[in-house]
């Protein structure tokens, strides 16, 4: 048997964390079984549903990388389907037209109500011969009267509801389209999905799509649901607890990878293994182990994995994901160093990918003004000296390597009998405009020649300028 997997957003805003989170676990349990993950869009409810959401969805998708095989489907582009198989019901007798008048379904509703009973329709019209077609009408299913629906939840373990519990449930309404869990329950059946995991906002539909699905002689796929994502104060993650939307997280400066290995561990576990590259993620995820409990979103673990990543992962890779951000803050980097070469110098510095492309910007970019604190402190009349006699040794170079340019800063030093502060500080304010900055070798040797001794000429200017004002 081949495992197929789904991941069945409603299209009604972003992906969001929780959301990717599920869709990664169904990926990964398509992955792990050599099976397949298909997408589907579960848009039928029209008001809520829209294009833009669709397209976020799946820009989130293909951001993490969690690539389906099959689908995109879409619910609405199904209807003759379901109505196909309500029909099919129709004439097997295990769904039945119900004419009964909101009225009287409020009075059923209001009477059991005050005897304390539980509300549910009473089952009037089964059995009712049947009207004229054009008798307004909903079709409801004929839900198994006594005995219980057991399944064995993959997360949860052994789960049983009594029938007794569950309504005839509303497959097709009056005006002809059919409702969501019925849908589900033929899309689930029609795509041949083994495993059902989703969140368990979703455990009570279970249960009544396990008699749809019996009643048509369908497979039962196996279900897990997953639990909540909670903010820090216990509460249901929300807005109000930062950034939930996946793409929100691209914008902030994380890498997909980051995303990916927090929200794996976020209720899944494989004993006490914090990092997991995708390759690992695949060969070790296991569904029965997520965890029952609920998680809490903590972001700074987030942040300490992302960190993580930018030092670890292939410079060239993250460079990729850089150039997004530069683009996003206006800095155009055809003209400097080549973006890995600055991830490599920057990334042990920089937690985000955003904080990486602010602090690289004077490699491609001349600035106005020095930082003013910075220039205050380093840039006095002390300064003076050793800057001169700098790049006087810098522009005697034969070659802009940072081996030279190293030499050259300690020859300074050892020269005039300062320490290597006096002449790097200075430095550092010259050519970045700013008082940190990795190491002063590389530094120059990215920013390159030209731009470094203009830069410098410029900081000599301005102390000189300082002393005789
Ligand atoms: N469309 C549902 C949702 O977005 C998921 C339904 C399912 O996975 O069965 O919550």
């Amino acid at each position: 048997m081949t495992v197929k997997t789904r991941f069945a957003p409603s299209p009604t805003g972003f992906l969001h964390v929780g959301g990717a989170r599920t869709a990664l676990y169904s990926w990964l349990h398509a992955r792990a079984n050599k099976g397949e993950f298909v997408l589907r869009i579960e848009d039928t409810d029209l008001e809520r549903s829209t294009q833009e959401a669709v397209d976020a969805i799946m820009e989130g998708m293909a951001w993490l990388d969690l690539n389906w095989d099959e689908g995109p489907y879409y619910q609405t582009k199904r209807f003759d389907r379901y109505n196909e198989i309500i029909d099919q019901m129709l004439k097997a007798g295990t769904a039945y037209k119900c004419y009964c008048s909101k009225e009287r379904l409020e009075a059923v509703r209001e009477e059991q109500a005050a005897k304390g009973e539980r509300q549910k329709y009473d089952g009037c019209c089964r059995g009712a011969a049947p009207r004229a077609d054009d008798v307004p009408h909903v079709v409801r299913f004929l839900n198994p009267q006594g005995g219980s629906v057991v399944f064995d939840d993959q997360v949860r373990g052994r789960i049983e509801i009594s029938n007794e519990e569950l309504d005839d449930l509303i497959i097709r309404r009056t005006d002809g389209s059919p409702t969501y869990n019925f849908c589900v329950v033929v899309d689930d059946w029609d795509m041949g999905i083994t495993h059902v995991i989703r969140g368990e906002d979703h455990i009570n539909n279970t249960p009544r799509q396990i008699n749809i699905l019996k009643a048509l002689g369908a497979p039962i796929p196996e279900y897990g649901h997953v639990s909540m994502i909670l903010g820090d104060d216990g509460a249901k993650l929300s807005k109000r607890h930062g950034a939930v939307s996946v793409m929100q997280y691209r914008d902030d400066g994380y890498l997909p990878e980051a995303l990916l290995n927090y929200l794996v561990r976020l209720g899944w576990s494989h004993g006490d293994q914090e990092i997991f590259t995708r390759e690992e993620m695949v060969e070790f995820f296991n569904v029965h182990d997520i965890n029952k409990a609920a998680s809490a979103f903590n972001s700074d673990k987030l942040l300490w994995l992302n960190q993580h990543y930018i030092k670890s992962l292939d410079p060239e890779y993250v460079a990729k994901h850089l150039e997004w951000h530069m683009k996003d803050q206006g800095i155009d980097t055809s003209n400097g160093p080549k973006l890995a070469e600055v991830v490599t110098a920057l990334s042990e510095r920089a937690k985000t990918l955003k904080e990486l492309a602010a602090s690289s910007r004077y490699f491609y970019e001349d600035f106005e003004e020095f930082d003013a604190e910075q220039a205050k402190k380093h840039l006095r009349g002390v300064a003076l000296e050793p800057l001169k006699l700098v790049q006087q040794k810098l522009a005697a170079l034969t070659e802009w390597t940072r081996e030279a340019i190293h030499q050259a800063i300690e020859d300074t030093a050892t020269e005039l009998e300062i320490g290597m502060g006096k002449v790097g500080m200075p430095l550092r304010v010259a050519v970045t405009g700013a008082g940190q900055s990795p190491g002063l070798d590389i530094t120059l040797e990215l920013i390159g020649r030209a731009r470094s001794e203009q830069r410098i000429s410029k900081a000599v200017d301005f102390v000189a300028d300082r002393i005789n004002s």
